[in-house]
């Protein structure tokens, strides 16, 4: 990608978008194109058809998801699977039609079956039933593999996709019935060491495994597989390492300070047991993490302290 390039973010206000920005910009690109939500509603096709005319973007990373952690992909099953293969139909498909040079889809390490052998190689999608918590979701993440791979094979477009593993990181969502695990654990652990409780609830037993990468990783490794990756394979990013539920609550609990004890409300979905990444293939093409857990963990809450008012409305 030449540094004038105009490249489109799509979900540019997001964990995973504010993260591309922040490298592209660190990178030197000067025209990098962006729309609010209220600016350009990504579920409409025609506004999404003359964005794309009038904008004309060479790249596109299509960050823009409807996401959340399990309760919330578990409650609004409907609006998961609607919004998403919305959002990814019609970027995709007006990304064809408008000649965008190269785009890279990012869909999420859910997509693969619930008992699939760990760790998850790229070649078990479709392989058996998925995690029910998460199905639609996982649903319209896999279409958009599939647009990807099928626009490239019928019309030749450049179009890839990366499957992350479990993100945390800024402008992550701390809303504690939408949130994934992280950033509820940050949230509840800091409000219970101000406020003096001594408890502190956590979903389900604690025992699933859980991979966790820090959003500035994977933008940085977004923009590797921009720039050295084309081909039909979607490609899996993570670390590579996994932790339990209870060792990363543990963890937190640490980072942030809180001396009560953790009650276990098993009357909560665990949802998948476990589901770590075989990230072989991202390292063979020479690329691997550089934030391990813990600093990651102390970066995102000194973010949480400073941006507060802003995350916890
Ligand atoms: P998942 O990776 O799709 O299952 O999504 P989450 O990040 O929401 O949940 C990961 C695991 O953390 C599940 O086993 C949850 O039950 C567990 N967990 C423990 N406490 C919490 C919490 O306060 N919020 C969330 N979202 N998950 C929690």
């Amino acid at each position: 990608m030449e540094k004038q390039a105009r490249i489109y973010v799509a979900g540019h206000r997001g964990m995973v978008g504010s993260a591309i920005i922040r490298k592209l910009q660190a990178e030197g690109y000067t025209t990098i194109i962006t729309r609010t939500s209220s600016e350009l509603d990504l579920r409409d096709q025609a506004a999404v058809a003359s964005f794309f005319e009038q904008e004309r973007p060479e790249y596109v990373f299509l960050a823009a998801a409807k996401v959340g952690g399990i309760m919330a992909n578990n409650t609004y099953r409907a609006e998961f699977l609607y919004d998403n293969l919305m959002i990814e139909s019609n970027i995709i498909h007006q990304a064809y039609k408008t000649s965008v040079k190269k785009l890279l889809f990012l869909g999420s390490s859910c997509i693969y079956p619930k008992l699939a052998p760990q760790p998850l190689k790229e070649e078990y999608l479709l392989s058996g039933f998925l995690e029910s918590t998460n199905e639609p979701y996982a649903i319209a993440k896999i279409t958009g593999i599939k647009l990807c791979e099928s626009y490239r094979s019928q019309y030749g477009c450049d179009f890839i996709s990366a499957m992350p593993t479990n993100l945390y990181g800024p402008n992550d969502n701390y809303d504690l019935q939408g949130s994934h695990v992280l950033p509820a654990l940050i949230r509840k652990f800091h409000e219970a060491k101000i406020n003096n409780q001594p408890t502190v609830e956590v979903w389900g037993t604690g025992s699933p495994m859980r991979e966790f990468l820090h959003a500035d990783d994977l933008a940085d490794a977004c923009f590797f597989l921009m720039e050295h990756y084309n081909d039909e394979l979607f490609v899996n990013i993570g670390t590579g390492e996994d932790v339990t539920i209870r060792e990363v609550a543990e963890l937190i609990k640490e980072i942030v300070g809180f001396e009560g004890e953790l009650r276990w409300n098993t009357e909560k979905p665990d949802g998948t047991p476990r589901k770590l990444m075989d990230v072989s293939r991202l390292h063979n093409m020479g690329w691997k993490h550089t934030t391990e857990l813990k600093e990651g963990l102390e970066r995102t809450y000194q973010d949480f302290l400073a941006n507060e008012v802003l995350y916890v409305e």
